[in-house]
């Protein structure tokens, strides 16, 4: 079988970054006879599979700010996503060893809304409502900060008489339906600033996967079951090729493909090992 393997397939810089510094962790206590235990706050990224090697490691996850109350000691990662500015205060009020991982990028929409709303301005999220990055975004807004996901929802949201508003967008949000989001607000004669903040990774790796799912018999999807970004690339192939597949490991690969198939492609979401990937590349290559 031939197959097309995407570029962006896999980790993006922020989930790279964010892995290596808990490996980097765990190196730096291997060599220290009285070392501090290590903690992510959440999972580091939506990978089982990374999570439970790093768990065999030693690296513990808090999984609920109160067991971020009830820690004495050690050291805490901040996940690419990024946490909401109180819980990264309280790590570090509470004398604990603060690793900040979270993604350059995620960080300046931090930057921005927390700078865009002491100038007075409502923040308005185009993202998922819930997702930790989100709740994290609207954690450095100094007032309340409005999530819109749904053209419903920016159809129903009304601004204030004389209301500025700051638009920034969670990274992974697809591109075009914050564009359509964002014009229902200019149609509409809102006094906004928008800041598109989605991630180039994202828009490259969707754009990269619609142009191979156009062009393959089937098209295989890598990546965490959580994982927002993996399910909009599915979604995204899916409309281009009907023979597309969402897989976490290589054992949920159960394609009945027909005869004349001779191209698959390949891509994986941004928290997706590339141990995976090269797996499932080899077993398509030699098994279908
Ligand atoms: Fe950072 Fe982009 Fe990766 Fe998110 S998708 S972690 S913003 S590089």
């Amino acid at each position: 079988m031939e197959v097309i393997l995407a570029k962006s397939a896999g980790f993006c810089f922020g989930v790279k970054r964010a892995v290596d510094q808990v490996y980097e962790q765990i190196e730096a206590a291997a060599k220290e006879t009285d070392a501090k235990p290590i903690y992510t706050y959440g999972p580091i990224i939506h990978n089982e599979f990374v999570v439970q090697d790093l768990e065999s490691r030693g690296v513990r996850v808090l999984e609920s700010e109160a067991e971020l109350d009830a820690l004495m000691e050690g050291t805490v990662i901040i996940r690419s996503h990024g946490v909401p500015k109180r819980i990264q205060e309280k790590i570090e009020r509470k004398g604990l060893s603060c690793i900040d991982a979270t993604c350059p990028f995620v960080k300046r929409i931090h930057r921005i809304v927390e700078k865009e709303s002491a100038a007075g301005k409502r923040i308005v999220i185009i993202g998922n409502a819930g997702h930790p990055e989100v709740e994290g975004i609207m954690g450095w807004s100094l007032t309340p900060a409005d999530v819109i996901e749904s053209t419903e929802e920016a159809v129903r949201f009304s601004p204030k008489e004389g209301e500025k508003l700051c638009v920034v967008s969670q990274t992974t949000f697809n591109y075009n339906k914050f564009q359509e989001l964002v014009e229902i607000f200019q149609k509409r004669g809102y006094d906004i600033s928008v800041a598109n903040t989605i991630c180039n990774a994202t828009e490259e790796r969707q754009t990269e996967a619609k142009d191979i799912a156009a062009k393959v018999d089937a098209m295989i999807v890598i990546g965490g079951k959580h994982s927002s970004n993996t399910r909009k690339l599915y979604e995204i192939c899916s409309r281009e090729c009907a023979h597309t597949c969402l897989i976490q490991t290589l054992d949920d690969l159960h394609l009945e493909l027909p005869e004349a198939v001779r191209l698959v492609g390949i891509t994986a979401g941004a928290s997706t090992p590339n141990k995976l990937i090269e797996e499932v590349q080899n077993y398509v290559r030699i098994n279908f």
